[in-house]
């Protein structure tokens, strides 16, 4: 594996956390930002990761400086480090207030207050040094969710964009590069009778370190992507490519695009909606309010779920996914009334009860990676679970799971139809204009 390397980057990426961990928390780093932000730091310094996040957060500023905001779905959304680099807006921080202006942090004592509660569904409250409005933060993800037990695991970096900046953030990343450093992931299948089918991976982008001779690796072609970026290909399968070099993936993601002519057309800023709006989601009215949601098995999942907040939301892109279930690729209602009661919705669901049941992170971590990959729970899986005290039911129910996604990404998705909601609602004349507008350029 030949690695991309930019001078200092561990450096790079500690200063860069530290300015807005400070901007967000002060001078004085409340002991659980300090902490995790140190272990994951180090452990992107030893493991040489400093670069992935480097190039990552370069497309994030990118985008952002076109006004368009990221989501995040690839494993590296998940860590501190990701939030305060700017690559993810998710913090992963255990639900908590801060104040944005004399920096009060509270982190309740009492677990259970806040047990599957992020950030944003605690209640308004103001601050009790200064009176400002605190900002409720943090969706409770894990650094290992991210990194692994042993955190030393390669981060995935697959990013999300507004179409309409796509071709800047690759042009960015050319400018860092080099122009014939910044290459597409091809496609290469052979097909049953003899003949070659060539295409390009959706999003994939290798970049080639300067060590590098590509032409020792591959041969390259020129192609076009779906979403219309012109790009040099490479002629190995990119599954192939991945054994030489890193694959980013840089996703096209038109509901982002939208967001950024509704904060345009309205006037009001994304980062001003506020999230404690939960009548967006009038069940009563759902038709009116929510019909960019419904589309599919989305739309059973929201009238079943009934979103009250943002946790809600998360949960529900969490069932919403046809793969969630083996065997029907289908929500049913029972299925997702068996998921509530369980508190099964993504991967970091199991893995949080098997530690508050005592069961040790690696095993727990290792029972919920077969469980979320849909490889079931096998015979000392099982063993554990129930010496742990869980149920015949739940342990039947993990082993139907055909897979999960991570808690980081459906946060990430939920944010963007919150705000969707959100302008939906408020400025229904303008959001149906820009939601036409899309849909002719999406055909
Ligand atoms: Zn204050």
């Amino acid at each position: 594996m030949y690695v991309t390397r930019i001078q200092e980057a561990d450096k790079k990426l500690r200063d860069r956390c530290m300015a807005s961990a400070k901007r967000l928390y002060g001078e004085n780093l409340p002991d659980i930002v300090k902490v995790r932000l140190d272990r994951e730091l180090l452990a992107i310094s030893q493991c040489n990761h400093a670069t992935h996040y480097i190039i990552a957060a370069a497309m994030a500023d990118c985008s952002l400086y076109k006004g368009c905001h990221i989501t995040t779905r690839g494993t590296i959304g998940s860590s501190l480090v990701a939030f305060f680099s700017g690559i993810t807006e998710i913090n992963p921080l255990e639900a908590h207030y801060r104040c944005p202006s004399c920096h009060y942090f509270e982190l309740s004592e009492n677990k259970s207050e806040y047990d599957y509660v992020t950030g944003y569904d605690l209640p308004e409250k103001k601050c009790p040094v200064c009176g400002k409005l605190l900002i409720g933060d943090g969706a409770n993800i894990m650094s290992e969710m991210s990194m692994g037990t042993d955190m030393r695991r390669e981060p995935d970096v697959i990013m999300n964009f507004s179409p309409e900046v796509i071709q800047d953030v690759i042009d960015a990343l050319r400018e860092m590069f080099g122009k014939d450093n910044v290459i597409g992931a091809g496609v290469s299948v052979n097909a049953e009778d003899g003949t070659r089918k060539t295409g390009v991976h959706p999003g994939g982008i290798f970049i080639v370190p300067a060590q590098v001779e590509i032409s020792d690796i591959t041969g390259l072609r020129n192609d076009v992507r779906d979403d219309g970026i012109h790009l040099m290909v490479t002629e190995r399968h990119y599954r192939d490519m991945e054994k030489y070099l890193k694959k980013y993936d840089v996703l096209p993601k038109p509901e982002l695009g939208v967001l950024h002519e509704m904060e345009i057309t309205t006037g009001v800023p994304v980062k001003s909606i506020s999230m404690h709006e939960s009548e967006l989601f009038d069940i009563d009215n759902t038709d009116e309010k929510n019909s960019f949601l419904i589309d599919g098995p989305d739309w059973k999942a929201f009238g079943i779920v009934h979103p009250q907040g943002f946790i809600d939301m998360v949960r529900m892109f969490g069932l919403a996914h046809t793969d969630f279930f083996d065997g029907n690729g289908d929500i049913s209602a029972e299925n997702i009334l068996e998921a509530k009661r369980h508190g099964i919705y993504c991967r970091d669901d199991i893995l949080e009860t098997l530690l508050r049941k005592g069961c040790d992170i690696h095993t727990s971590y290792t029972i919920m990676n077969s469980i979320s990959r849909g490889k079931g729970v096998d015979e000392t899986a099982e063993k554990t679970m129930h010496g742990c005290g869980m149920s015949d039911d739940y342990v039947g129910f993990c082993k139907r799971i055909k897979y999960l996604f991570p808690r980081s990404m459906m946060a990430s998705y939920a944010l963007v139809n919150w705000r969707m909601a959100f302008y939906k609602a408020n400025y229904p004349q303008e959001f149906e204009k820009v939601m036409s507008a899309w849909n002719r350029k999406e055909e």
